[in-house]
């Protein structure tokens, strides 16, 4: 069978890629070996979001946080929770993938693809899931294949047995203990969710801090919350070895500078990182080139080394965002169908890790700013200086802003707060537009949003802004 576009996978960058090409006219088929939808409405975005609002519903009536309401929280029917979840996650993927596949008029075949033919005439070779194969040909390509967990070389940690972050949100039975490898977005996320649900939660991470991606006072603000939760962090920490006997894992952990300790965990969660899914695709054959982590190198066009063959998403080893995988699916489908020549602009991109308080961040860090050579100003500004955290009683946190020393240029927001995620797209704004300090120090910011802090991180680089009220323009 012949096609204008055919694609390999069904994540977040196909379906853009799909829609994008339905709407120029073209013919689109889409291979997918697993569950339609791929990892966002599967086993990512959304059944982390909706466990984690179930888990902070709970953690809000286990807390006492305004005078005068008394709540409690009970304990957790997991297999209902989990099973709540799950319904939601099949209603999304129906609406939001499946159906839109079925309006759009294109095809999905379940199986395994990988290239055959030569660089001049590349095809796929699908293993369909229920026996035999398949053969298509295309005039365009588009590999949207995805990441999938890195899972660290540690002695005995295979036969031990590991949860990734798909299997723990499967789990009918909360287990008593659990030891979150990584304490990056992914594992902070469910550390604090498993937490929350009444599981005692250690962290291990390798490098220095948590969030070790982020501004360091991010890192700081969101190691208090944890540590104020009841979850134990370990920085700089190696996980050495584990052993399993029938009832309980013990694992070997090393921190920089200290003695080794054995941890005893009724379950280990590895979250360190997640790597593209190239291997068996047959890439080589096909013309296309791979980086040192198996990701497909692209131009900003997302033309792989094969001027047929384009690629999106995860498998690119870009920022790993369902938004970010969309958006460059469609930019590939228009430039491979359409020769759009579009390419996707990071300047501004906004990041949430769902945590709550939640991290959120746009542009630059002070450090990625100072590494252009542009000299840089910031303040920090702690959320005990914004109404909304004051009267919400949850100051935990803190805002960052990071402008350009000369001329105050904005080039990047970052913040620990409740509401946090949701203030971050008007910072993403704020710097798309080139905004300066002063800009966002004059501009409307409602009272009592989460938003004003964005304006008084800009007025704190002229004034003491602890001591300014509402009125203060
Ligand atoms: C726990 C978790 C939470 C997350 N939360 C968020 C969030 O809140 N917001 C956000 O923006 N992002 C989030 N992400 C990241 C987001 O899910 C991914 O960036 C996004 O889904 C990637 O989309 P994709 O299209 O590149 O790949 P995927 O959605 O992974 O799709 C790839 C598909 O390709 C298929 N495939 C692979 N190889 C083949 C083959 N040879 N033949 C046929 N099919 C194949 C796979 O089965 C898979 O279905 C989260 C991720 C995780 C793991």
């Amino acid at each position: 069978m012949r096609y204008d576009l055919a694609i390999t996978g069904s994540g977040g960058a196909a379906f853009a890629a799909a829609i994008t090409a339905r709407d120029a006219g073209a013919s689109v088929v889409m291979i997918e070996r697993g569950t339609v939808g791929g990892t966002c409405v599967n086993t990512g975005c959304v059944p982390s979001k909706a466990l984690l609002a179930g888990a902070a519903a709970r953690h809000g009536a286990a807390g006492q946080r305004f005078p005068g309401i008394a709540t409690q929280a009970g304990p957790v029917d997991m297999a209902a929770l989990t099973g709540g979840k799950d319904d939601l996650v099949a209603a999304m993927r129906a609406g939001k993938y499946t159906g839109l596949a079925a309006d759009y008029g294109w095809e999905i075949l379940a199986g395994t693809a990988r290239f055959a033919g030569g660089p001049d005439a590349p095809a796929l070779q699908v293993r369909l899931n229920d026996g035999g194969t398949a053969t298509i040909e295309a005039g365009h390509y588009m590999v949207a294949a995805g990441a999938a967990p890195w899972i660290p070389p540690v002695s005995g940690l295979a036969g031990a047995g590991y949860l990734t972050s798909a299997t723990a949100m499967e789990l009918t039975e909360l287990p008593e203990s659990m030891l979150v490898i990584g304490g990056n977005a992914v594992g902070l996320e469910l550390a604090q969710l498993f937490a929350r649900l009444g599981t005692r939660v250690t962290i291990a991470e390798a490098l220095d801090r948590l969030a070790p991606f982020d501004e360091p006072e991010v890192s700081a603000a969101i190691e208090d919350v944890f540590e104020g939760e009841g979850i134990g962090i370990l920085t700089a920490a190696t996980v050495m070895s584990v052993r399993a006997d029938a009832t309980a894992r013990s694992v070997t952990v090393k921190t920089a500078g200290g003695p080794e300790r054995e941890l005893a965990c009724g379950q280990i969660l590895v979250a360190a990182g997640r790597r593209p899914v190239t291997t068996g695709l047959n890439l080589d054959a096909a013309g296309v080139k791979t980086g040192g982590r198996g990701e497909i190198l692209t131009d900003e066009y997302q033309r792989t080394a094969n001027p047929w063959i384009w690629a999106a998403g995860d498998v690119t080893g870009g920022p790993q965002f369902v938004y970010v995988a969309a958006a460059q699916g469609s930019r590939a489908a228009a430039n491979a169908l359409q020769n759009a020549g579009r390419t996707v602009d990071y300047a501004a991109l906004p990041r949430v890790t769902f945590t709550s308080p939640a991290i959120a961040s746009a542009g630059l860090t002070e450090t990625e700013l100072l590494g252009t050579g542009v000299p840089c100003d910031c303040r920090v500004l702690p959320l005990a200086a914004v109404p909304r955290a004051v009267v919400g009683r949850d100051t935990r946190g803190v805002v960052k802003l990071v402008a350009e020393a000369r001329g105050g240029r904005v080039r990047g927001v970052h913040a620990v707060g409740d509401g946090a995620g949701e203030m971050i797209t008007a910072a993403s704004y704020a710097i798309r537009a080139g905004m300066t300090v002063t800009d966002l120090a004059e501009a409307w910011a409602p009272y009592l949003t989460m938003s004003e802090s964005l304006r008084l991180v800009a007025q704190a680089f002229t004034r003491d802004v602890s001591r300014l009220s509402c009125c203060a323009a």
